[in-house]
């Protein structure tokens, strides 16, 4: 599928085609290719710093539009735009496919999930920011107190390549559905997800640009940051967060990170080991292990551990990459491979048992399925995201344990946890140092429009997603109206002797005792 396209990628359209990921890459165009083929998909202009200013200027007209537009105006809008990429899903899908390398039917299944956030937040922005009345309390009972929730203006996104549509999405469809207008710079492996989400939006017709797309490398991203944009959106690494963090510093831009994890599954001894074991191999090894809250590590109490190595060996061993239904597709990032092989030989070579795959696994960009056991603790492959194909599989003594080392790590994203016992799972989850647990599957929070996304430490701060995801880009704005004169009038320079009196005899009352 290449493309032939002539238009500029300032306004949100590629000029030549598809771009990609281990392209010739000149500095002014990036060059895309499938990488389950290596065909060629096209070529992109990336959007230089004067370009993306005047992008970012463009939008800030947008965004008074799009403001005033109310609600439910941008509701409709929304809910267009919804529909067109419903309707378009199967062509989206395919750029996906055809950028990242994952199978079709994962593709669709990103699109959908995308489809279902920005449902929820059209639907629900008004219940979220519109502004309501909130108790005064004693003190001010003369004031009505409310709160409101206003636009930033301007939402700067940065995306990462693994799940294209998904994950800037989350962004995407709660800032638009707050009031603001974004500009969105795609990965520079899937500039082609990114102009088919903003060629949707020019379909509808509206009159301002309120959604565009820059292309590029990390570049194009640090002019992002530095155009003057309200508020920056970024996803992908810890490493690129620090820099893009660093950036706003400087001019005190608010940022939401969505970073990278290294999640862990706890399989208690009274779980459901073929259940556990089944979402433990999806998990970890579905889109190729290149999922931000894909499970890592599994920490399994000792007396189920040997069957469920069983159980996770059978079915790991049973995946084929390979025919017209893979189970994943070849590494979307080529240096992602060997991120993945040294992880795997250095733990190999402290010791640890491949029984699944291995050293051998690797054959170009396609990673077989690889299990480890007995990982030392201190070994990359049991501390550093890995984003590849691969299950570190632990023994523990007890919960208390699992969660021990579930929670040793830097990151802090999701986890999973498998318990027969309701009361042991929301122990469990309660105790686990992230931002979202799924009890008895994977990824359960994921395609839920209410439950916020993040995470902590190198994980990210901020919320994308839910009622937190509207707030994240949203500005509270507090109001008073005085009702009536107040008993104590504290706020003059002509303080009756009484009030004072009568107003330390409150402090002691209310709050001494
Ligand atoms: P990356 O950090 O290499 O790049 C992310 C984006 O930042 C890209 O668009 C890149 O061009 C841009 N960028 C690079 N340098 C920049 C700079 N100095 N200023 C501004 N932008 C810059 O990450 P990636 O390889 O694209 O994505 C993989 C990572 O993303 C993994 O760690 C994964 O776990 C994480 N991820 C997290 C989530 C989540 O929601 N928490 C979702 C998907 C992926």
């Amino acid at each position: 599928m290449t493309r032939e396209i002539t238009t500029d990628p300032a306004a949100g359209e590629p000029i030549d085609g598809a771009a990609g990921p281990d392209a010739t890459s000149a500095p002014d165009v990036l060059v895309i290719t499938d990488p389950r083929t290596g065909r060629p998909l096209g070529r992109y202009a990336v959007t230089d710093a004067d370009a993306v200013t005047a992008t970012v200027e463009r939008a800030r007209t947008a965004a008074a539009w799009w403001r005033a537009q109310g609600f439910d105006g941008r509701r409709a809008w929304l809910k267009r735009w919804k529909r067109a990429i419903a309707r378009g899903a199967d062509d989206l899908a395919e750029v996906i496919a055809a950028e990242t390398g994952k199978p079709i039917d994962d593709a669709l299944l990103e699109v959908m999930l995308a489809v279902e956030h920005l449902d929820w937040a059209g639907r629900n922005a008004r219940r979220v920011l519109r502004r309501r009345s909130v108790s005064p309390g004693i003190v001010s009972a003369n004031q009505a107190a409310s709160v409101g929730y206003e636009p930033m203006g301007v939402v700067g996104v940065i995306g990462p390549w693994n799940y294209p549509a998904y994950t800037p999405m989350g962004s995407i469809s709660y800032a638009l559905a707050a009031g603001n207008a974004i500009v969105f710079k795609p990965s520079e492996l899937t500039p082609g997800v990114g102009a088919r989400l903003a060629a949707f939006w020019a379909e509808l017709g509206a009159p301002e640009p309120v959604v565009q797309v820059i292309v590029g490398p990390g570049a194009t991203g640090d002019a992002l940051v530095r155009a003057g944009v309200d508020k920056v959106a970024f996803t992908g690494s810890a490493a690129t967060a620090r820099r893009v963090m660093a950036t706003c510093a400087q001019s005190l831009t608010p940022l939401v990170v969505e970073g990278g994890g290294k999640d862990a599954l706890i399989v208690a001894a009274d779980a459901d080991l073929p259940a556990a074991a089944d979402f433990a191999v999806f998990g970890g090894l579905g889109n190729a292990g290149q999922t931000c809250a894909g499970v890592e590590r599994v920490l399994v109490e000792s007396p189920v551990y040997e069957q469920f190595l069983v159980e996770v060996r059978s079915r790991a061993e049973k995946l084929t990459l390979t025919g017209p239904a893979p189970a994943y597709g070849p590494m979307t990032l080529p240096r992602q491979v060997d991120i993945v092989r040294d992880q795997v030989t250095e733990a190999i070579a402290a010791g640890a048992t491949a029984i699944v795959g291995g050293a051998d696994a690797f054959t170009g960009r396609r990673i077989a399925p690889i299990v480890l056991t007995d990982v030392p603790a201190e070994s990359s492959a049991a501390t550093e995201e890995t984003f590849g194909p691969t299950l570190v599989i632990e023994r523990v003594a007890s919960l208390d344990e699992a969660v021990r080392r579930a929670n040793a790590t830097s990151y802090g994203l999701g986890a999973s946890v498998f318990t027969a016992d309701r009361a042991t799972g929301t122990r469990i989850a309660d105790e686990l140092r992230c931002g979202m647990v799924s009890i008895n599957s994977v990824l359960g929070f994921a395609g839920i429009g209410a439950l916020p996304f993040g995470g902590v430490g190198d994980s990210g701060f901020g919320r994308i997603h839910g009622a937190d995801g509207l707030r994240e880009f949203s500005r509270p704005k507090a109001v008073t109206r005085q009702r009536f004169p107040a008993p104590l009038n504290l706020l003059t320079f002509d303080r009756k002797r009484r009030d004072m009196t009568i107003s330390r005899w409150m402090l002691r009352m209310r709050h001494g005792r």
